[in-house]
């Protein structure tokens, strides 16, 4: 995929700031720290677009990039870090729900899951509300680069076998240092807007 043009918009609190343009929406669901603005560097072949280590508190905010004037990611604020409070947690959860529910032009969630760590019960929920709500999904395992190739298949195994992933899921491992994955992974995403 060749990116002619990739720009933040906006970090939107409330829906009436969401585009309105009603280009594809691909979103980006994962555990703090899990690689997602890395990921979004990468595919985007920016250095520094999203910021890497996104603060963990600020839970309710919805960063919308759009890219080759063709689609939108949204990277969602990332869930599973310890210091929020319930009142936070809240406020995520009712604005990821609204947003899965409503939000017409989002076409698929990637989903991120750290290759070197089992899915933990908060990975398994994102993915059970993502199926609850019929959203395509793809399982986008990161960091291959941390483990031994050798490794490469039974950790994603494990990650399938954890969220009990539905077998027609897309599944790419992907390392946001090496660009492995990423032409594989603009593939889903493309047929996904195209559908
Ligand atoms: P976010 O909180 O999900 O946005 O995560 P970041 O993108 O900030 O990444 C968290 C940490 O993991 C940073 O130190 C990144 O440099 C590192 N990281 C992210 N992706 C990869 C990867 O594919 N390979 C390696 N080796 N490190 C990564």
């Amino acid at each position: 995929m060749n990116i002619t043009q990739a720009e933040f918009v906006i970090s939107a609190v409330k829906p009436h700031q969401y585009p309105v343009d009603a280009l594809p929406e691909i979103a980006l669901a994962g555990r703090s720290n899990v690689g997602k603005s890395s990921l979004i560097n990468r595919m985007l072949m920016r250095k520094a677009l999203a910021r890497t280590s996104s603060q963990p508190g600020k839970t309710q905010q919805l960063n919308y990039y759009r890219i080759n004037e063709k689609l939108y990611f949204v990277d969602f604020p990332g869930y599973g870090y310890a210091k929020v409070s319930k009142t936070q947690r809240e406020e995520w959860g009712n604005m990821i729900e609204s947003f899965l529910r409503d939000r017409e032009p989002l076409k698929m969630v990637l989903h991120i899951i750290d290759v070197r760590h089992p899915p933990t019960k908060d990975d398994c929920l994102m993915y059970n509300w993502l199926k609850h709500f019929q959203i395509p999904v793809c399982i986008v395992v990161t960091k291959a680069d941390k483990i031994p190739r050798s490794k490469w298949e039974k950790h994603m195994k494990i990650v399938k076998e954890t969220l009990e992933a539905d077998p027609a899921d897309n599944m790419v491992l992907v390392s946001s240092e090496t660009g492995l994955g990423r032409e594989q992974l603009w593939d889903v995403i493309m047929k996904a807007i195209e559908d």
